[in-house]
């Protein structure tokens, strides 16, 4: 009888758990200039996804929401008058629901949360609702949605964050043409520390910050992967290796600084980009060499001499560069706009092994020092760690606008 109890006990708190983390699409309004769709909590970054896909007749935005389910209050058709043809609901997967809006023409929608479960997506002026609705028909149609034609139509995101943590209220907007795989880098792990400072270790500090960057782009629409998402010790090459597999665009390495010697734990300070170059450049050989330690140690000389003639004269040296100046930049402004003397210590090219061998730009960036007292307590802060993955993220969308602008 006592067991039989407990067991019950045991399924009601295992059941509890498990409907505690889903969370559900409850209802959906039309206000003015835009949808509200109604969750019971707020939608995590990761656990959403916003497509486009257009052919002649109709362009659709769709929007995933996983880890959800359709409540009772959403139905599955709104028809819509203006220039809009209907928004559609569905239970697209067993734990994924998938808006769609089917757009007469192209419209530059935008979407967003704040700080609330509702979650907005912007309609065009004029857009309102035919009373009847169907609730049966659509549902197939949405689960047959097509799209697998290459989403070219741009999404705009306002509320930098996900909405989780950050009070962050800055705006921008992406309008990128094509879908970018970003591969997001957080240095070290596992038995690699990186750099310590009492019990301040740089491998977590810099996961902290990539699994931020990873959730703001994924938010945004990118394609985004991390070469680890928790404590575990990779290779350097293992890192780039797997950037060249996944076909990577663009490859972001984040890292945290220190200076060894104790009279300048004050004066060292600030945040630095580099890619890979040789460099003649004292400050930032050094810098190589204390993250290239790990790698070295296990390599023999005849490889680093063939690794170090490989790679200084890649094509890749100058959009890193650029890529770098960008980054650097957006992460000045993002990190000044709310934290005073923030240095900003430069773009440089300098031998990083993580970087050897990327066929994407790659670049390197070194967050602030844990050697000094003032940054290392920032650096521990969720919001500085929110503004530093902010602006590598701003400067990410810029560079690619850039580059998608020369190509025009
Ligand atoms: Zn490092």
């Amino acid at each position: 009888m006592a067991n039989r109890t407990i067991f019950i006990l045991l399924f009601i708190v295992i059941f509890s758990v498990s409907i505690e983390a889903k969370n559900i699409l409850k209802s959906i309004s039309l206000e003015s200039g835009k949808v509200a769709l109604h969750f019971k909590k707020e939608i995590r970054g990761k656990d959403f996804r916003a497509t486009a896909a257009k052919s002649k007749a109709v362009t659709k935005y769709v929007f995933d929401f996983k880890n959800c389910y359709l409540g009772g209050g959403a139905k599955s058709l709104y028809n819509l008058k203006g220039s809009l043809k209907s928004i559609r609901v569905a239970q697209y997967k067993k734990d994924t629901v998938r808006v769609v809006i089917d757009s007469k023409k192209s419209y530059n929608v935008k979407y967003y949360q704040k700080n609330s479960p509702t979650f907005y997506i912007t309609v065009p002026k004029g857009v309102s609702l035919i009373k009847k609705s169907s609730n049966k028909k659509s549902r197939e149609s949405v689960k047959k949605s097509n799209l697998k034609s290459s989403p070219k139509e741009l999404f705009n995101y306002v509320n930098g964050d996900e909405g989780s943590s950050s009070a962050s209220s800055e705006k921008y907007s992406v309008n990128l043409k094509h879908n970018y795989t970003i591969m997001v880098d957080a240095g070290h792990g596992g038995k690699d520390s990186g750099t310590c400072w009492g019990s301040e270790k740089e491998k977590k500090i810099v996961l902290a910050i990539a699994k931020r960057v990873y959730r703001k782009l994924r938010t945004l629409g990118f394609k985004v992967k991390m070469t680890r998402a928790r404590d575990h010790y990779i290779t350097l090459n293992g890192r780039i290796k797997r950037a060249n597999r996944d076909n990577a665009d663009l490859f972001i390495s984040i890292h945290a600084n220190a200076v060894s010697d104790k009279s300048r734990v004050n004066v060292a300070r600030g945040v630095e980009t580099y890619f890979l170059q040789n460099t003649r450049n004292a400050r930032a050989k050094r810098v190589a060499a204390k993250e290239n330690a790990a790698m070295l140690k296990s390599m023999d000389s005849t490889t680093k001499a063939v690794l170090i003639n490989t790679v200084f004269t890649g094509p890749k040296i100058q959009l890193s560069h650029r890529l770098g100046l960008d980054v650097q930049k957006e992460i000045l402004k993002s990190l000044r706009a709310r934290y005073k003397g923030v240095k900003d210590g430069g773009v440089r090219g300098a031998p990083f092994y993580v970087l050897v061998g990327a066929e994407m730009p790659a670049i390197l960036v070194e967050v602030g020092y844990l050697s000094n007292p003032k940054e290392r307590d920032r650096l521990r802060s969720a919001k500085y760690q929110n503004r530093l993955a902010e602006g590598i993220v701003r400067g990410v969308i810029n560079y690619l606008k850039n580059r998608e602008r020369e190509m025009e």
